[in-house]
Protein backbone atom coordinates (compact mmCIF):
# COMPACT_ATOMS: atom_id res chain seq x y z
CA UNK A 1 0.00 0.00 0.00
CA UNK A 2 3.13 2.55 -0.03
CA UNK A 3 2.43 3.21 -3.49
CA UNK A 4 -1.00 4.55 -2.94
CA UNK A 5 0.26 6.98 0.11
CA UNK A 6 2.75 8.58 -2.26
CA UNK A 7 0.55 9.12 -5.13
CA UNK A 8 -0.93 12.11 -4.97
CA UNK A 9 -3.13 14.57 -7.72
CA UNK A 10 -1.00 16.30 -10.36
CA UNK A 11 -1.59 19.60 -9.38
CA UNK A 12 -0.97 19.22 -5.65
CA UNK A 13 2.09 17.58 -6.99
CA UNK A 14 2.98 20.83 -9.40
CA UNK A 15 1.42 23.03 -6.63
CA UNK A 16 4.64 21.52 -4.25
CA UNK A 17 7.23 22.05 -6.62
CA UNK A 18 6.39 25.87 -7.23
CA UNK A 19 6.50 26.04 -3.12
CA UNK A 20 10.13 24.67 -2.74
CA UNK A 21 10.83 26.50 -6.36
CA UNK A 22 10.27 29.65 -3.95
CA UNK A 23 12.19 29.01 -1.42
CA UNK A 24 15.24 27.75 -3.48
CA UNK A 25 15.21 30.84 -5.03
CA UNK A 26 15.16 32.59 -1.64
CA UNK A 27 18.07 30.34 0.12
CA UNK A 28 20.11 30.75 -3.07
CA UNK A 29 19.50 34.95 -2.97
CA UNK A 30 20.39 34.49 1.15
CA UNK A 31 23.47 32.85 -0.16
CA UNK A 32 23.91 35.41 -2.36
CA UNK A 33 23.92 38.06 0.62
CA UNK A 34 26.35 35.67 2.86
CA UNK A 35 29.05 35.44 0.28
CA UNK A 36 28.69 39.77 -0.42
CA UNK A 37 32.56 39.74 -0.26
CA UNK A 38 33.19 37.30 -3.31
CA UNK A 39 30.73 40.00 -5.94
CA UNK A 40 30.96 37.28 -9.01
CA UNK A 41 29.38 34.54 -6.55
CA UNK A 42 27.27 37.22 -5.15
CA UNK A 43 25.62 38.08 -8.28
CA UNK A 44 25.53 34.55 -9.49
CA UNK A 45 22.82 33.44 -6.53
CA UNK A 46 21.24 36.57 -6.74
CA UNK A 47 20.57 35.26 -10.59
CA UNK A 48 20.37 31.93 -10.04
CA UNK A 49 17.43 32.94 -7.15
CA UNK A 50 15.47 35.49 -9.23
CA UNK A 51 15.56 32.71 -12.27
CA UNK A 52 13.85 30.32 -10.01
CA UNK A 53 11.36 32.74 -8.36
CA UNK A 54 10.39 33.76 -11.61
CA UNK A 55 10.38 30.11 -12.79
CA UNK A 56 7.98 29.15 -10.04
CA UNK A 57 5.62 32.38 -10.75
CA UNK A 58 5.57 30.79 -14.45
CA UNK A 59 4.42 27.43 -12.81
CA UNK A 60 1.62 28.91 -10.49
CA UNK A 61 0.74 30.25 -13.74
CA UNK A 62 0.49 27.10 -15.26
CA UNK A 63 -1.42 25.26 -12.76
CA UNK A 64 -3.94 28.06 -13.39
CA UNK A 65 -4.34 27.01 -16.37
CA UNK A 66 -4.45 23.75 -15.86
CA UNK A 67 -6.83 23.88 -13.37
CA UNK A 68 -9.42 25.57 -15.94
CA UNK A 69 -8.98 22.39 -18.02
CA UNK A 70 -9.01 19.78 -15.20
CA UNK A 71 -12.49 18.33 -14.92
CA UNK A 72 -14.55 18.77 -11.59
CA UNK A 73 -15.43 14.76 -10.03
CA UNK A 74 -16.99 13.74 -6.81
CA UNK A 75 -14.73 11.52 -5.31
CA UNK A 76 -16.11 8.44 -4.88
CA UNK A 77 -14.26 7.61 -1.80
CA UNK A 78 -14.55 10.61 0.36
CA UNK A 79 -17.28 12.21 -1.33
CA UNK A 80 -15.49 15.20 -1.43
CA UNK A 81 -15.48 17.45 -4.42
CA UNK A 82 -11.71 16.92 -6.71
CA UNK A 83 -10.13 17.72 -9.97
CA UNK A 84 -9.25 15.29 -12.83
CA UNK A 85 -6.50 15.93 -14.90
CA UNK A 86 -6.05 14.03 -18.13
CA UNK A 87 -7.82 10.39 -18.25
CA UNK A 88 -6.09 8.88 -14.68
CA UNK A 89 -5.51 11.35 -11.34
CA UNK A 90 -5.69 11.16 -7.78
CA UNK A 91 -7.81 12.79 -5.34
CA UNK A 92 -6.91 15.13 -3.79
CA UNK A 93 -8.32 14.99 -0.48
CA UNK A 94 -7.88 10.99 -0.24
CA UNK A 95 -5.70 10.32 -2.74
CA UNK A 96 -8.01 7.60 -4.38
CA UNK A 97 -7.06 6.93 -7.81
CA UNK A 98 -9.52 7.83 -10.04
CA UNK A 99 -10.20 7.11 -13.92
CA UNK A 100 -12.04 8.76 -16.53
CA UNK A 101 -11.91 6.02 -18.69
CA UNK A 102 -13.11 2.36 -17.79
CA UNK A 103 -10.48 0.51 -20.24
CA UNK A 104 -7.70 2.40 -18.21
CA UNK A 105 -8.57 0.23 -15.06
CA UNK A 106 -5.82 -2.22 -14.09
CA UNK A 107 -3.50 -0.76 -16.94
CA UNK A 108 -2.63 2.34 -15.09
CA UNK A 109 -3.00 1.58 -12.06
CA UNK A 110 -2.43 -2.02 -10.16
CA UNK A 111 -4.55 -4.38 -8.50
CA UNK A 112 -4.44 -3.19 -5.37
CA UNK A 113 -5.55 0.13 -6.49
CA UNK A 114 -8.79 -1.95 -8.79
CA UNK A 115 -9.35 -4.21 -5.61
CA UNK A 116 -10.46 -0.85 -3.87
CA UNK A 117 -12.25 0.66 -6.58
CA UNK A 118 -14.16 -2.22 -7.32
CA UNK A 119 -15.20 -1.86 -3.89
CA UNK A 120 -16.51 1.53 -4.22
CA UNK A 121 -18.67 1.00 -6.88
ZN1 LIG B 1 -11.31 11.52 -2.14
Amino acid sequence: MSQQLTYSSKINKIRTFALILVFAGIITMYGGILTKNIEWLMVIFFILGTLMVILSCAVYVWIGTLSLRAVPVICPSCEKPTKMLGRVDACMHCKQPLTMDKNLEGIEFDEKYNSRKYKNK
